[in-house]
């Protein structure tokens, strides 16, 4: 278990039942090194003073930048051909949240979920009118070609036509999700993101756990930041990231009690498969999952990276 640190950081690039046997050397190595770069950016920017907030987003950024992972580039196709992600970003010291969902030919969606909460008197813009915030606020579009990957192509040709909507990482190939990370700053202050190109041929604007502030993501200096990956559906009935600060503030349980209950307990019933990342006031990280695998990452107090895909 990961142990406590002035400043604290962690990442996810998504859960799911990702077998062993298909992972080639080359390939674990492709999405370590996706999440180590995640990590090394995101701590240069706390170990120079950087803000908790800072420093999830740039490690968002890089993930979502990696076409390996289910977010910005690399985000899989809705029932309809098209690329809709969802993000969101939450400051811990004084509970402002952004988020955007179902937004389209923005590269970076967390950028975009920032400046909702920094530029905006909202916390959620959806669709077109997120696009057109987009606009206004100059952040970085990118044509359909950007977002476009055969390997996802030919995943959603799988379900085309059907009414199955899958996890990204629930198919027999490629397994890699939804992104996120966590912080602590020397400040003491905590943040979260998470950004998703969501599941596999979900319907028409479709909105997941992950843009809703408390479902998929939350931060509370008070308690813990909080993202998480998994079934989406699952994760909102849930309020699995709200869960989690709930039970730390008003039972009096650590950081890593509160996950256990949450992944272990709570989601399972609900046929919520996944994991999280969380972070509390102290530092202390915990990355926990209920299925076989979850691509992750923390760095340590003596500021050496560690990245992990499967169970130890
Ligand atoms: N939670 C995401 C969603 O349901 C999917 C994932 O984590 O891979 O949109």
């Amino acid at each position: 278990m990961p142990q406590a640190a002035s400043i604290a950081l962690a990442v996810h690039g998504g859960a799911g039942t990702i077998a062993r046997t298909e992972m080639t050397p080359a390939r674990e190595k492709a999405y370590r090194d996706g999440l180590e770069d995640a990590l090394r950016r995101g701590h240069a920017v706390l170990r120079s003073g950087g803000s908790a907030l800072e420093a999830v987003e740039t490690a968002t950024k890089a993930l979502e930048d990696c076409p390996h992972f289910n977010a910005g580039r690399g985000s899989v196709f809705n029932a309809d051909g098209q690329h809709e992600m969802d993000a969101a970003i939450m400051s811990g010291a004084d509970l402002r949240a952004g988020a955007v969902a179902s937004v389209h030919n923005v590269k970076n969606p967390i950028a975009l979920a920032r400046r909702v909460m920094e530029k905006s008197p909202h916390v959620l813009i959806s669709g077109m009118g997120a696009f057109e915030f987009a606009h206004r606020e100059k952040v970085a579009l990118e044509d359909d070609q950007y977002f476009f990957d055969q390997f996802r192509y030919d995943q959603w040709q799988r379900t085309r036509g059907t009414d199955v909507y899958q996890l990204d990482h629930s198919d027999d190939d490629r397994k890699f999700g939804t992104v996120g990370a966590v912080a602590r700053d020397a400040a003491g202050h905590l943040a979260a993101a998470t950004s998703t190109g969501g599941m596999t041929n979900k319907r028409w604007m479709r909105i997941g756990d992950s843009p809703v502030i408390g479902a998929g993501t939350y931060a509370n200096d008070a308690s813990c930041a909080v993202s998480c990956t998994g079934h989406g559906e699952s994760f909102l009935r849930a309020v699995a990231a709200f869960d989690v600060h709930a039970l730390m503030a008003y039972k009096g349980l650590s950081l890593e009690e509160a996950v256990r209950e949450v992944v272990h307990v709570r989601l399972p019933p609900l046929n919520g498969d996944g994991g999280l990342i969380a972070v509390d006031r102290e530092g202390r990280i915990v990355l926990d999952f209920n299925c076989s695998g979850m691509y992750r990452g923390h760095v340590d107090a003596d500021g050496t990276v560690h990245s992990a895909i499967f169970r130890a």
